[in-house]
């Protein structure tokens, strides 16, 4: 099996190495939260976010993380592996429980785990099925419980989907594991943040580049039927970047593959993080 560069509780090994305990609060309740920080040409792509990001997860969960012996280990995972592209996952439970409690003991300490594996950002097309939102009210935390994500992923793997649009009541949250976006002939449109929705970094650094271009970009509610008069439809996540919609099962669509306006976004994202990637 081809090494991965890990890292557990600080102690840096080959992924496959690592033993872990089954009383670990991530392994019986997900009590716990992730990071995905991709880099491209040996640059880290808005690192700082991702950091900031991880500690407002951490805060949520009341999870007290030494932020400098993180941003250490993660830089080092990338610098041990030798990859110019890629990510790094970091995730941060509760700890390691003496005995299965949904209440957790004063005295934990933090369990941290990471692995850094290369990652080539590649021109994609995906078909995606719409359905209901399933999740909890707290989707703007980085958990790891996504079980209503991976369940309705799954369904759509079915229908020979990649990803799916989620939607609560008729309004649009997010991807299955991405942000969305789609417009009109002129103007970018996307749901603006809220609890219901992971405020994605690849979300965050495409509006600002693309505001500073001169797009109209538009946050706000949306439902299906302002998805059903899109133009054009993208997914964005740290893995992704700008993935295109070529067609949404189970709803008219009418969509123009590599519109001019996704092919203007994704230039500006591309040449501004992803260098000659
Ligand atoms: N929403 C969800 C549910 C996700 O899982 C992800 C990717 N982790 C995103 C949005 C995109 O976030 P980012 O751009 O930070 O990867």
């Amino acid at each position: 099996m081809e090494k991965i560069h890990a890292v557990y509780n600080s102690r840096f090994s080959n992924l496959h190495e690592i033993k872990i305990s089954p009383l670990s609060r991530a392994y019986t309740f997900s009590d716990s939260v992730y990071e995905v920080i991709p880099f491209s040409n040996s640059e880290i792509i808005a690192f700082d976010k991702h950091i900031l990001r991880l500690e407002k997860s951490c805060n949520a969960l009341d999870l007290l993380l030494d932020f400098k012996k993180t941003t250490k280990e993660i830089l080092e995972l990338i610098s041990i592996s030798n990859l110019k592209n890629g990510y790094v996952y970091y995730q941060v439970s509760r700890g390691v429980d003496d005995i299965r409690s949904h209440i957790f003991s004063d005295n934990l300490s933090i369990e941290t785990f990471g692995y850094v594996v290369e990652h080539v950002f590649k021109s994609q097309k995906l078909k995606v099925m719409l359905c209901k939102d399933l999740r909890w009210h707290r989707c703007d935390i980085k958990s790891t419980s996504l079980l209503g994500n991976i369940l309705s992923m799954n369904n759509a793997k079915k229908k020979d989907c990649d990803e799916v649009i989620m939607h609560k009541d008729n309004i649009l949250t997010e991807g299955g594991a991405s942000n969305v976006f789609f417009t009109d002939s002129k103007t970018v449109f996307t749901p603006s943040l809220s609890k219901n929705i992971l405020p994605g970094i690849t979300r965050e650094i495409l509006i600002n580049e693309i505001k500073d271009a001169g797009i109209e970009v538009v946050e706000d509610e949306f439902n299906i039927n302002d998805l059903k008069k899109a133009e054009s439809i993208w997914l964005t996540s740290s893995t992704k970047g700008l993935a295109q919609v070529s067609d949404i099962v189970d709803l008219e669509v009418d969509l123009k593959e590599d519109h001019p306006l996704y092919l203007r976004c994704n230039k500006i994202f591309k040449d501004k993080f992803l260098g000659s990637c």
